[in-house]
């Protein structure tokens, strides 16, 4: 029997094969879960499930076929779609993952309207867009993992702007109320703060000088993986966290201790 055996979660951002969202689309479906994989084009949600379930197959682990779904997280109606269908798919639903997330490095007087409404948009009514959506249907007992940032705690100046930390501080605090509210039906809200995580938002980001100031502030000397984060991830999606709601754990190899 595993961990999330006969559980059903959906995540969003999950396409991407270099990114945090499809690292924990891995793990959820390693422990048993069934996962429906959202995100922008429907080709690349297909090829993300494809992928998932050969590298699962390769690997001799047993998980059930992912469903493949685009959805844009600022569209509440496609995401009510997207819960219908998983719904009909997989006859419940028990885990959200809001992950879907965009970053545009600005300066404060740089930040456009459209800046600011894109990454606000994305980022942060995304997952109530989400929350909203799915949460008529989610069962008792369910859980919501929102994925904020170090950006949120530090002040920016990563890759994201101050938009981008602003839209990540909003996360952390929706994410507590939601705890609060929902709370009493058993879901649980958790929200995790990746640092800087190795992926496609980031890979070519940094020259190699920036890399090194960058490790010279961060104790455990390496850059994060999605892996690192899906991991975390996994521990708030399952019954080994049951006592946690409205927290936030932070995943940044040192980088901000406080
Ligand atoms: P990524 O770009 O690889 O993944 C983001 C995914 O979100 C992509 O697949 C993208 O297509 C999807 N997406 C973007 N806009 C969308 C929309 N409107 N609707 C649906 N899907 C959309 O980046 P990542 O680094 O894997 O980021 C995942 C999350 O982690 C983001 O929320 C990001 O802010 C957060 N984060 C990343 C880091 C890091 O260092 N990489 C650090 C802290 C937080």
């Amino acid at each position: 029997m595993k961990q999330l055996d006969g559980q059903v979660a959906l995540i969003t951002g999950a396409a991407h094969p270099a990114g945090i969202g499809f690292a924990i689309a891995r793990a959820l479906l390693a422990a048993g879960a069934a996962v429906t994989i959202v995100d922008l084009g429907q080709d690349a949600c297909e090829a993300a499930a494809d992928r998932l379930s050969s590298a699962l197959a390769g690997e001799g682990t047993e998980h059930v076929a992912p469903l493949a779904l685009a959805a844009d997280v600022r569209d509440r109606d496609a995401l009510e779609r997207v819960v219908a269908a998983t719904l009909a798919r997989f006859g419940r639903l028990d885990i959200l993952v809001s992950n879907a997330g965009i970053a545009q490095p600005r300066k404060v007087m740089d930040i456009s309207a459209d800046d600011w409404s894109a990454t606000l948009d994305v980022n942060l009514r995304g997952m109530l867009n989400l929350t909203q959506a799915a949460l008529p249907h989610l069962s008792d007992g369910g859980r919501i993992v929102a994925i904020a940032s170090i950006a949120a705690q530090r002040g920016g100046g990563l890759l994201g702007g101050p938009h981008y930390a602003a839209s990540k501080g909003g996360v952390l605090s929706l994410a507590k109320s939601m705890a609060r509210e929902f709370g009493p039906r058993g879901i649980r809200v958790n929200c995790v703060n990746p640092g800087v995580i190795i992926t496609g938002m980031n890979a070519t980001a940094f020259d190699e000088a920036t890399k090194r100031r960058l490790l010279d502030q961060i104790p455990l000397g390496r850059f994060g993986t999605p892996k690192d984060v899906a991991d975390v991830c996994l521990f708030l999606a399952s019954p080994q966290s049951g006592y946690l709601t409205g927290t936030a754990i932070d995943i940044n190899g040192g980088m901000h201790i406080h």
